[in-house]
């Protein structure tokens, strides 16, 4: 066999959050191939596959994982015209690094989110009023139950918010994208941090690169910078139905939501934690939430998986007996 098969690997380095215990079998993959090679090894032991990216947005339990993790390592990047194909092991964060070199606009917004290619399709990333999907062409992807290579179009990957098929399908593991993007594309400063920015260094027109420097300068100020432990948001925003959101907004008058345009309204899960809750800034032991931000949850050191999950489901309590909101966690649970 070309690939090699470890036992026992400690995922918690390979994870931002930083908690966790071992994978029983551990493979990374740099190919289709070896992926192929190490998903039947599995199948044939019967274990089950655990396919991991950068570790930006998994936590993984105290007990670890029984079955066979794959790290995704795939690298490549090509340019044809507006549209770059891009494997699913290239560092998200690098991929817009690259494409904003190359003067190709749509991914600027999306700058210095954590994590693989795959990850960030998969989860469907979005930050600073942008979204991966609205940039992508299609997805080829692996069905490890039919051991089949599978393009999807971007209609097909029923991408939503932080969904998409890859994400309901376990069965299917992301090897490349292909990207479109735009030659002349329009400055998207829509968001009040991006166009606070601009307004305060009186720039009016911003180039791509401008706006990269703006993203990477508003998430720097904001999320926790290592040695921190976390996962980015914990929690997604709660989507509710027009009536509960006007029941809320009676006793929450300064709620914030943002309309969706389809009688839902989807509130900010990070205003609930702090102002309804007043969790921003808890700490116990060494699991907290951020001071800056409610919705992130940090491992300040040596917090435990069982100490970091506690606190989001005391949280999670909370909110919903005080507000009926139930929240959905965005962290993939291993
Ligand atoms: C500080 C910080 C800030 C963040 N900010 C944002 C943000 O602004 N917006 C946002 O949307 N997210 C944000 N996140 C979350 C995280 O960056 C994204 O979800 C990212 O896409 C995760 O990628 P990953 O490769 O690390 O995924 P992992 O954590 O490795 O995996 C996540 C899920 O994807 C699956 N997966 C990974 N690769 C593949 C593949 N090739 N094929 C099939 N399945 C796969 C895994 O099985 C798992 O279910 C942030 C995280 C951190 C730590």
């Amino acid at each position: 066999m070309a690939i090699q098969i470890l036992e026992n690997v400690a995922l918690a380095p390979m994870t931002t959050m930083r908690v966790g215990g071992d994978a029983r079998f551990f493979a990374r993959v740099g190919g289709i191939e070896e992926l192929s090679e190490a998903v039947l090894w599995a199948q044939r032991k019967g274990l089950p596959i655990f396919i991991l990216g950068g570790g930006a947005n998994t936590l993984v339990s105290q007990d670890g994982f029984v079955g066979l993790v794959i790290k995704i390592e795939m690298k490549g990047i090509s340019y044809d015209g507006n549209r770059v194909t891009v494997e699913a092991g290239e560092w998200w964060d690098d991929v817009v690094c690259d494409i904003v070199a190359h003067d190709l606009w749509g991914v600027e917004n999306l700058s210095l989110i954590p994590g693989t290619v795959g990850g960030a399709v998969v989860q469907n990333i979005g930050a600073y009023g942008a979204e991966i999907c609205n940039t992508i062409f299609s997805v080829e992807a692996l069905d490890i139950e039919k051991m089949q290579i599978k393009t999807f179009l971007q209609a097909k990957c029923e991408f939503g918010y932080r969904e998409s098929i890859f994400k309901k399908n376990k069965n299917l593991v992301v090897l490349r994208v292909t990207l479109e993007l735009k030659n002349d594309g329009v400055p998207n400063t829509e968001y009040e941090d991006v166009k606070k920015y601009f307004e305060n260094k009186n720039i009016e027109a911003p180039s791509l690169q401008e706006i990269r420097e703006a993203i990477v300068a508003i998430r720097t100020a904001k999320m926790p910078a290592p040695p921190l432990g976390t996962a980015g948001s914990f929690f997604k925003n709660p989507v509710v139905d027009m009536t509960t959101y006007e029941t809320l907004k009676k006793e929450f008058p300064e709620i914030k939501a943002y309309m969706q345009g389809d009688n839902t309204v989807k509130l900010s899960a990070a205003w609930l934690i702090d102002h309804v809750g007043g969790w921003r800034g808890y700490r116990k032991g060494d699991a907290g939430v951020h001071e800056k931000q409610a919705l992130i949850l940090v491992n300040y050191g040596n917090a435990s998986a069982e100490e970091m999950l506690s606190l989001a489901h005391e949280i999670k309590n909370n909110i919903k007996e005080k507000t009926n909101v139930t929240l959905e966690e965005e962290v993939v649970m291993l």
